[in-house]
């Protein structure tokens, strides 16, 4: 903290609002404020999402970050939480009062959280970025004058903030007072708030006084409870802890490979998938799987596909797989109106009809259920395949089942399959 107040925090950029946008006092009133408190530039990260708040990053000499709308607070959350451990330094967030309806979760949980950091929000009544429409924090007075939803109270945020933890909450509107605030804010320890009001001459009011008629009263809440202490945690990287899975198998793929698994809910659909996909890797592939089932995972239809290949896989999409593999009667059902001359359609023989035959002479009836029972049906019928096709070796189907709890089971279903 050596600056004096000659340091601008500022860069040399225009400000980007309307003629007699408010926003630049707030903005100019935090700039006197980190002068007075001596911070570095380089300390102060200044946090900006979607509005004509969000036009701010350009204009901080400072860390800047810009996040989604709504999301200042959340965004800023993160960054105190991962400079706690540093000395002097200062996250400061902007968002307007839209950006504030949009995100009040993240603001409450800012506040119960009550990590070290502030959030301006510079409240001009309405969203002005996107054509003067209200937002949940205009007032009534104001959307009396509009006529507009008049009789729906607006959120009081300082009062949730504040019942939600925020050491310090408060709402300014004199233009005068905002630096002075934003400096006692600034200096608390733990989560702060302030919530000014901010003229939108090209939306709303045309004049200072015109929209000090209308904001809430000016008020302020402390809370006695300390700042939350953020330790250290040693954790291990998600990549450290990624499995590697070795070649050990050769493949004799030629091209491309797509393969769609339908069966029902419980049925072990997805799992084969993951055990083609796992063998595909053991034997040098690039390799992707995707499933897919109803919200209520325990009934209906289960469809999964994997797809093989000696190149990347950039687009995960099957839209015409190579091979269909069909044990149930839900999954037919389900891939149905995906089924197409040029590929190979396995099926339980069960589900063949005339019509189907008919439609589809490049069917295969097979008698999948009678191979495993209902749990391991479509285990059967992919080792099937994948035996009759040379897709890949059985040896790495079995080594990607051996992962399993129920291996034993797994490969005694492969191994019958296959005898
Ligand atoms: S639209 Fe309103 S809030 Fe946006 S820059 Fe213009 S005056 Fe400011």
């Amino acid at each position: 903290m050596t600056q004096n107040l000659k340091t601008t925090y500022l860069t040399d950029k225009k400000f980007p609002f309307c003629p007699g946008c408010g926003h630049g006092i707030s903005i100019n009133a935090l700039n006197k404020a980190l002068q007075e408190l001596h911070y570095e530039p380089k300390d102060v990260i200044v946090v900006s999402d979607i509005g004509c708040s969000g036009l701010i990053d350009p204009l901080f000499a400072t860390h800047t970050i810009h996040g989604l709308h709504g999301r200042s607070p959340a965004l800023g959350l993160g960054v105190a939480i991962g400079v706690a451990q540093k000395q002097n330094k200062k996250v400061i967030a902007f968002i307007g009062d839209g950006g504030a309806t949009i995100g009040l979760q993240h603001i409450l949980e800012a506040a119960r959280r009550n990590v070290d950091m502030t959030l301006i929000v510079l409240n001009n009544l309405l969203y002005g970025m996107t054509g003067g429409q209200i937002s949940g924090l205009s007032t009534q007075k104001f959307k009396e004058i509009i006529d507009f939803e008049k009789d729906i109270p607006p959120f009081d945020l300082i009062q949730l903030a504040h019942a939600s933890g925020a050491r310090y909450a408060i709402r300014v509107n004199a233009p005068n007072k905002i630096k002075d605030t934003l400096k006692k804010a600034i200096e608390t320890e733990g989560f702060s708030i302030v919530e000014a009001a901010s003229l939108c001459p090209s939306y709303g009011m045309k004049k200072m006084n015109e929209l000090l008629e209308v904001v809430d009263a000016e008020e302020a809440f402390e809370h006695p409870r300390a700042a939350t202490k953020i330790k250290d945690k040693e954790t291990v990287s998600l990549i450290a802890q990624t499995a590697v899975i070795p070649t050990k198998y050769q493949s004799d793929l030629k091209e491309r490979k797509g393969i769609m698994i339908a069966g029902s809910a419980g049925g072990g659909a997805q799992s084969v998938a993951r055990f083609l996909a796992m063998a595909g890797m053991y034997a040098g592939l690039d390799t992707t799987m995707k499933g897919e089932y109803p919200i209520t995972v325990g009934t209906g239809f289960s469809v999964a596909e994997v797809i093989f290949d000696h190149q990347p896989i950039n687009y995960t999409g099957l839209d015409n797989p190579d091979y269909f593999i069909i044990v149930t009667e839900d999954g037919l059902n389900k891939v149905k109106n995906k089924l197409h001359k040029d590929a190979k359609i396995y099926i339980d023989e069960k589900l063949v009809t005339d019509e189907l035959k008919s439609e589809f002479p490049n069917i295969i009836a097979v008698p999948f259920s009678k191979m495993a029972n209902r749990k391991s049906t479509a285990l059967a019928a992919a080792t099937y395949v994948l035996a009759k096709e040379q897709i890949l070796p059985i040896d790495a189907l079995k080594e990607a089942v051996s992962t399993h709890r129920l291996k034993d089971i797994f490969v005694d279903v492969i191994n019958k399959v296959i005898a």
